[in-house]
This record gives C-alpha cells, structure tokens and sequence, in this order.
C-alpha cells in the first residue's frame, strides 16, 4: 500500500514521502538508525518501507503473517456473506421494506462509491439475492447499504458515463478494519468504533486485471450514517435513474 499512519501522529502519509519526514541511513558507514515502523490504517499493526530504490515504487509491506484485509487477495470478498443460518421470512419482510426506501439506500450507496451507476446498484442487489445476505437474522435494513458494499469492488469503467468515459478514476474496494469478522459483527457484537474503509487504486490497464495490494493509494475513513432511513429532507433521485430501477423491480415482482 502507498499510504499509512505516522507512528508519532497517527495521521495518513504517504511511503514516498516517509523516508523525507523520518530520514534515511547516513552517506557512509553505519549509525545504526532504523527507519520507525509506520501503523496500518486497517489493523493498525506495523509496516515496514518496501522498494524505496525508486520513488514510484515505494510502499509499507506488512510483516509476514499480518493477515490483513488491506493485503488479502484481491479477487476474494472481504467477508463471506452468505448466511450459515439463514431466515427466509425475515428475508421476504427486508427485501420488501428495502424496496419501499430503495432510493435512500441508493443516495447512501453513492454518497459511498461516487458515480454509482443504477446498474451497479441492480448489480448489488443480485448479488445479495444469490447470497442470500437478506437472510441475516435480525439484519437491520439500516446496516443494508454497509454490507452490500463489501460483496463487489468497483472499477472505474462500470461507473457512470459522461459521452462513452467513465466519470470515476479509480477502482474502488471497500473494508471494516479488523473489528470486525462475520457481517454480523456490525449489528450482534458491540465492538466499539467500527471502522469502515474506502480504498483506492489505480485502474488495471486490461479489464481482466486487478489492482494489487500494494498499489493501493488512498484509503478513506467512512462515516457511518445510521438514520438515513428517517432523516428529514430527502431528495429524490433522479427520474432516469429511478426509472432504471423500477424496470428491474418490475422484472423481480416475485422477489421484491
Ligand atoms: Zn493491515
């Protein structure tokens, strides 16, 4: 990864400028010094400065057997998310109470993932519905948004589009830190202060690529927002949008 906490601030810098702020080894002989561990904004263990030969390839490496979801495999989804012991009814009562406040769902989604594509959108609903993640038992809808936004990452090229380009840069993954386990952590354990992450990396020159941990750029804290199912002063999406939508809710009536 590119980015990590100061050991002595705690506050985000970047690899190709730690060694300026915390020095380098002396022109010739050896004093000893040590480069200070820099801390893991996501399991807030220490890493190391790796490749700083070159500036462009500079990152904090984890120590062996870190077991971190900032450097697990890209390909596999944070949590696995379908349930062990799942609850159909209380599914069926979720899936229909989502589908009366799908567009606030959708405002926090892409308040979260910015230009979110209604196709993505459909995208996450799918996956949930193979998952079965409406299952969880006593699965909060307000937690909904907050785990269907670790199921899939979020290139750039399946966001929105202005004129055929699409209008988000960077590939997009999304984590708890490691207060969290199962998907049920977030509502059944009382862990304090969860941490939910955005991540981002450069976009993979083919589509088949994926983004490799450490190439990881810029990691964002998330704030969130629990009573967005009731607070005041909702705005509509807009109608394109919401038309997309309905089309595909249409298409599920037995479903949603
Ligand atoms: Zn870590």
């Amino acid at each position: 990864m590119r980015i990590a906490l100061r050991p002595d601030t705690l506050r985000q810098i970047k690899a190709a400028d730690y060694a300026g702020a915390f020095g380098r080894a002396i022109v010739i002989g050896d004093d000893g010094f040590d480069l200070p561990n820099a801390i893991c904004e996501t399991c807030r263990k220490d890493v190391y400065l790796a490749g700083e030969r070159s500036l462009r390839s500079t990152h904090f490496k984890h120590f062996p057997g870190a077991d971190c979801p900032s450097s697990s495999e890209v390909d596999k989804p944070y949590l696995a998310l379908t349930p062990v012991n799942g609850d159909p009814a209380a599914g069926q009562r979720l899936r229909a109470s989502f589908r009366a406040n799908w567009q606030r769902h959708y405002r926090i989604l892409s308040d979260l993932v910015p230009f979110l594509a209604p196709e993505e959108f459909i995208h996450l609903l799918q996956e949930a519905t193979r998952l079965r993640t409406w299952e969880y038992r006593s699965f909060p809808e307000e937690r909904i948004p907050y785990a269907l936004i670790l199921t899939a990452d979020f290139p750039n090229w399946t966001s929105r589009k202005y004129r055929g380009n699409p209008m988000r840069e960077l590939w997009l993954r999304f984590w708890y830190g490691t207060e969290v386990g199962a998907v049920e952590d977030l509502w059944i354990r009382q862990v304090d202060k969860i941490r939910l992450l955005r991540a981002s990396y450069p976009s993979p020159s083919s589509k088949r690529g994926r983004p490799q941990p450490d190439q990881l750029l810029k990691l964002t804290p998330i704030s969130v927002d629990l009573d967005f199912l009731t607070s005041p002063g909702f705005r509509p999406l807009r109608q394109w949008k919401i038309d997309t939508v309905e089309r595909w809710f249409a298409s599920r009536k037995n479903l949603f």
